[in-house]
This record gives structure tokens, C-alpha cells and sequence, in this order.
């Protein structure tokens, strides 16, 4: 992709993500970036997250929990700046091997072509340049996020091709090929560095060293780091309206602020490339700061 191709105000972005507060830590500055800049932002969120945690039995109960955290979501895009936000209104599928997995409503239940339809057609309504979703590992494994990369995955090669969906494009809807997709995903590094962090404070970390090294994407796989510090404050802002989901006991929160803003300044991807891409193709990344661009990922 050439960059005189797309001036800001041209580039369409669709992200996709399985529940409401998947987009914040990793990619909360950046859309704030994009925001800022006039990029047209599409958040597609597949579920309404509605058996994850509830840190406050004041703000929501297991029955109202997905209805909050949609309205939650509505907040921190306004925050953001995004305005088209759209959910499938799945059921969130639950942790790995529990019960809610099985669930006739949960996403990871959902027949693989009925999703992939719906996402074709934002696209083909949207037609992002670029598709951001999770990376293929789920971050940590979570079904949903596997189930949602996979299907994005299909949606974004699929898009293109009039024989597929074609009674979308009796719609008014054209068959579109996005040009890039990104994964998010955390380097290894920051993992170690996280637990450095955390020792350092005095704070017991969720996992064990020897656990880190098996935790994250590996460093030389990650293409692309984006530093959002100018944006870091509306980036935390926005991750504060997902009240259900914070929790200030948790190891994290105890963090002294440098240290957690220097988690939180930096965005990372894996691009996979299309094959017809040139070296320039990096759309994201020449969005960043030269620095940040360098090997190290710090
Ligand atoms: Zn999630």
C-alpha cells in the first residue's frame, strides 16, 4: 500500500474483538490516534462478555452483567472518539473447558459460516484498509478470542469474492478487499519486563519466571510497535469505563504509575501480509515514532 493512497480522513479501520474491554489494553491508544486524526473506526464486538468477572456486586449481577458491559463499552468508545460500534450479540463462551463453552448461544457454538457472514458484510459496508483483531493464540487462550481471530481471518480473505454471501451484494453492498491485517499480540519482553516490574515493588506476580518465557508472542514475530504516549491519558481513560472489570486489588493496579504507563505506552502487532504487499505495506507502523520502530521493543 502506497501511503499517498490514503490520506487519514480515507482510511477506514475495522476492529474485531470478542468482548467489550478486549480492545483496551492493546489497542486502546491507537484508536485514539486514528480518532485523533479523522480515520473512520469501526469496533465490532462479538459477544457481550456476560460471564466474566464483576468486580463490584453493586454495579451489575451474573443477569445483567452482558447489558452493563455494553453500555460500558458505548462510554469508553465515546472516550475514544468511536462512533461506529457494533455488537453480534453472541454469548460470551467462558474460560476454556467450563461449562459455559457449551452454551447454544455462545460464540464458540455459533456456526462458523454464520459469523463469518456478518463480518464479511461490515466489511463490505466498512471497507476498512486495515482489520485488527486478536492474534490466532486468543492473547491467553480464551475460546472466544481463538474463535474470533479465526473468523475474522476467513472474513478478511473472503470478503473480496462475489460468489461468497452473494445475496449481500443484492443489498447494495460490493465485494471489497481489505489490504492489511493485523494481529495484536505482547512480546515476550513485556511479559519479563512486566514481572521485573512487579518484583521490583514487592508485588507477587500471577506467574512464575520460568513461566514467563513460555507467555506472549516471541519477540522477532511482533512487526510493528506503535508508541501512543500522547494519547496514553485517553487510553486509560477509556479503559476506566469497564468498571465491571477492574479490579484495584488486582497485581497490576498496584503497579507505581511510571512503571504501568510504561506497560501501557506501546501497541504491538504481527502483520500478516498479504502476498502482494511491498515493504512499505506497514501502515500501523509508520504511524509510530522512528525510536519505538527499533528492535528491543522497549
Ligand atoms: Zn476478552
Amino acid at each position: 500500500m502506497q501511503r499517498s493512497r490514503h490520506s487519514m480522513e480515507e482510511l477506514s479501520v475495522l476492529l474485531a474483538y470478542a468482548h467489550p474491554d478486549d480492545e483496551g489494553f492493546g489497542t486502546g491508544g491507537i484508536l485514539a490516534l486514528l480518532a485523533d486524526r479523522g480515520a473512520r473506526l469501526t469496533l465490532v464486538c462479538a459477544t457481550n462478555g456476560d460471564v466474566g468477572e464483576i468486580s463490584d456486586p453493586a454495579l451489575a449481577t451474573p443477569e445483567t452483567l452482558g447489558q452493563v458491559r455494553q453500555e460500558e463499552l458505548r462510554q469508553a468508545m465515546a472516550v475514544t472518539g468511536v462512533r461506529d460500534l457494533r455488537f453480534l450479540g453472541y454469548r460470551d463462551s467462558g474460560m476454556a473447558g467450563t461449562d459455559d463453552n457449551q452454551h447454544a448461544k455462545a460464540l464458540m457454538q455459533a456456526p462458523p459460516g454464520e459469523v463469518i457472514g456478518r463480518l464479511v458484510e461490515v466489511m463490505r459496508e466498512t471497507r476498512p484498509q486495515i482489520v485488527i483483531t486478536h492474534d490466532p493464540t486468543g492473547g491467553y487462550g480464551h475460546p472466544d478470542h481463538v474463535t474470533i481471530c479465526r473468523h475474522v481471518t476467513a472474513a478478511f480473505r473472503l470478503a473480496a469474492d462475489p460468489d461468497v454471501y452473494p445475496e449481500q451484494l443484492d443489498q447494495g453492498r460490493q465485494p471489497w478487499h481489505p489490504e492489511l491485517l493485523y494481529y495484536v499480540c505482547f512480546p515476550r519482553s513485556f511479559f519479563r519486563r512486566m514481572w521485573q516490574y512487579l518484583r521490583e515493588a514487592g508485588i507477587r506476580p500471577p506467574f512464575a519466571s520460568e513461566e514467563v518465557e513460555a507467555l506472549g508472542t516471541p519477540d522477532d514475530e511482533v512487526t510493528t510497535v506503535v508508541d501512543v504516549e500522547p494519547w496514553l491519558a485517553t487510553k486509560i481513560a477509556s479503559l476506566n469505563c469497564h468498571r465491571t472489570q477492574i479490579d484495584p486489588q488486582g497485581p497490576f493496579h498496584k503497579l507505581p504509575a511510571h512503571r504501568l504507563h510504561d506497560m501501557m505506552r506501546n501497541e504491538y502487532f504481527t502483520l500478516v501480509l498479504p502476498n502482494d504487499a511491498g515493504a512499505d505495506a506497514d501502515l500501523l507502523g509508520r504511524l509510530a515514532p522512528a525510536a519505538a520502530r527499533k528492535p528491543g521493543l522497549s
